[in-house]
């Protein structure tokens, strides 16, 4: 073991001391002893013990420690202290900026365990109650967190869908080859992207050559008719090198996901592509119905596709409302009469304000006497702005036992019911499901809010049952949400064909904060996209007078 390990096991001990808020001087001595031993000119391994206490700065304690080190290789202590700590707290350790008193109050203070609800929390704005943490704290942090996790080489579509343009436009200009075509997880617009594929008209050999004089490539690896490198020391990329084939045969077999792929072969064995040949012509010879890159996911796209039944897949265009949305009366940036100017400027017939509820006090929730006040300036600005019109709504929290956040005469106040968890989100699914079910069944939810609570790249969300919520949706005519935020997705895509079957509506929210927010909506799109939702059975798709009617209906059925 050497000096800069020695060093650093003192270092860490003594973060952990303070995340634990343990003996602060003790603490202190340990970081003091981590900053001398990194400057020792001498190696501590192999010097007598005697020799190894009459360095300045190491005492007693420390000198036992640092012998203890190197007899066994770690310290007691700090395993100890490691053993206690969640994974993610300790990867918090990581965030430059942030130091362990401050994790300290993050994980005991705010219950917070791992950087993505952390970053979550930031967006929210839950920080800035507690002492210490100012705006440009929070700030600092997202920068950071966001900086860190790119480091590890994950992102979330949203933060690689500008690069992944950028790069085609850089290949183009670097290799000089006209036709660069992206491809791969990418082409399928999945969640989460660890690695950009593109394939290039060109010889690898050539393409090795000129990339050669352009460092952010940092080459890894070549396969037969690949290479692989990471760029800019972020992401990795790889390139599909060919010469004489066709690119559209590439495309497509690069582009499938493997069972997909391997169904395809087996029923389409002889089908090769013919020189020149589109996937359009392709797929009509395959006597298949064209399927988008985004649903070329399994086996079973090709039945559908056999029997020409896929239906033209949602578009952005095709949202006519801003359902769940957050003003400044809650946790959002906006006042509700700029995010009114704001959706009218983007075309959109109607926005459905949905502030959290009080128990959501880190987010400003509102109060009984609030929620009053805003229904009063919703229907002045309804006068003002008609025929546009805002909606009044909330985000109720689902409490602990499953109940809403307020009484049913306050509830039948609003248009509409976004039912979400946001608390004690640690559960496990007979205590998730009883929770949800409870919501779903009360008659004034009308559409369940980010079904598990998951968070990509970093919280699985809570363990449920998608089966019976399905049907208990589909029961009690509860709409459920696809949360446009590119974090969330939440439903899962998966699911939304099931949903269908069962004759559930969805609905793409963006849970906008502000009103660029509002943008959120195109990565629900790309989700819905691969789980074949149509503009059809999409709430956020239905037009004013389609979404008021269905409201109405919706009331009178349920006796509301
Ligand atoms: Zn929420
Ligand atoms: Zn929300």
């Amino acid at each position: 073991m050497d000096n800069y390990q020695i060093a650093d096991n003192f270092s860490l001990l003594s973060k952990l001391m303070d995340v634990h808020k343990e003996n602060s001087f003790k603490s202190k001595s340990y970081s003091i002893a981590a900053r001398n031993i990194d400057k020792l000119q001498v190696q501590l391994e192999g010097l007598a013990h005697e020799k190894i206490f009459s360095f300045p700065g190491i005492g007693e304690a420390i000198g036992k420690k640092i012998i203890e080190m190197l007899e066994t290789g770690k310290i007691k202590v700090l395993e100890e202290l490691i053993q206690k700590t969640p994974a993610g707290v300790l990867e918090m350790l990581q965030i430059k900026g942030l130091g362990p008193k401050k994790i300290s109050v993050i994980w005991n203070d705010m219950g917070i365990e791992n950087m993505g609800e952390l970053l979550y929390a930031c967006h929210e704005n839950r920080l800035l109650t507690y002492t210490g943490f100012g705006e440009k704290t929070q700030n600092n942090i997202i920068e950071a967190i966001g900086f860190y996790q790119q480091k590890q080489g994950h992102y979330l579509y949203a933060q690689v869908e500008e690069l992944a343009g950028q790069l085609q436009k850089h290949l183009v200009k670097i290799s000089g080859v006209k036709n660069i075509f992206i491809t791969g997880a990418f082409n399928r617009q999945e969640e989460t992207i660890d690695e950009l594929e593109y394939i290039i008209s060109s010889s690898a050999d050539t393409i090795k050559q000129k990339l050669r004089a352009h460092p952010e490539f940092l080459f890894n690896l070549e396969l037969p008719g690949e290479l692989l490198y990471k760029y800019d020391d972020r992401i990795k990329v790889r390139l599909f090198c060919i010469n004489d084939e066709n690119p559209a045969e590439k495309l497509f077999f690069t582009t499938g996901a493997t069972p997909f792929l391997e169904a395809f072969k087996k029923e389409h064995s002889i089908m090769i592509f013919e020189k020149n040949e589109d996937e359009l012509s392709f797929f009509h010879r395959a006597k298949l119905q064209f399927i988008p890159a985004c649903l070329r996911e399994n086996d079973l796209i090709l039945q559908k596709a056999k029997n020409g039944g896929i239906k033209k897949l949602i578009e952005p265009k095709d949202i006519k409302g801003i359902i769940h949305s957050h003003s400044n009366w809650s946790d959002g940036v906006n006042t509700l009469e700029e995010l009114a100017k704001g959706c009218i400027d983007k075309g959109f017939e109607y926005l459905v304000i949905s502030d959290h509820s009080k128990a959501a006090f880190y987010a400003n929730g509102l109060s009984e006497e609030k929620i009053i006040e805003q229904h009063e300036l919703i229907a002045t600005l309804n006068k003002k702005y008609a025929p546009f019109k805002i909606f009044k709504s909330i985000e109720s929290d689902i409490l602990n036992d499953g109940n809403l956040d307020y009484g049913n005469d306050l509830l039948s106040a609003f248009d509409l019911v976004i039912a979400s968890v946001h608390s004690n989100l640690k559960m496990n699914e007979e205590k998730a499901m009883m929770r949800l079910l409870k919501a779903i069944e009360n008659p004034y939810t009308t559409i369940l809010g980010h079904m598990t609570g998951r968070l990509l790249l970093s919280r699985k969300g809570f363990p449920v049952d998608h089966l019976k919520l399905i049907d208990a949706c589909a029961a009690n005519d509860v709409v459920i949400e696809l949360n446009a935020h590119p974090r969330r997705l939440d439903m899962r895509w998966q699911w939304i064909q099931h949903a269908f079957e069962k004759g559930v509506l969805i609905s793409i929210d963006p849970d906008a904060h502000s009103i660029p927010e509002f943008e959120n909506i195109k990565y629900g799109v790309l989700a819905a996209q691969k789980g074949m939702v149509s503009k059809e059975n999409n709430l956020s798709s239905f037009t004013l007078e389609k979404f008021e009617k269905f409201l109405s209906d919706r009331k009178t059925k349920k006796g509301i």
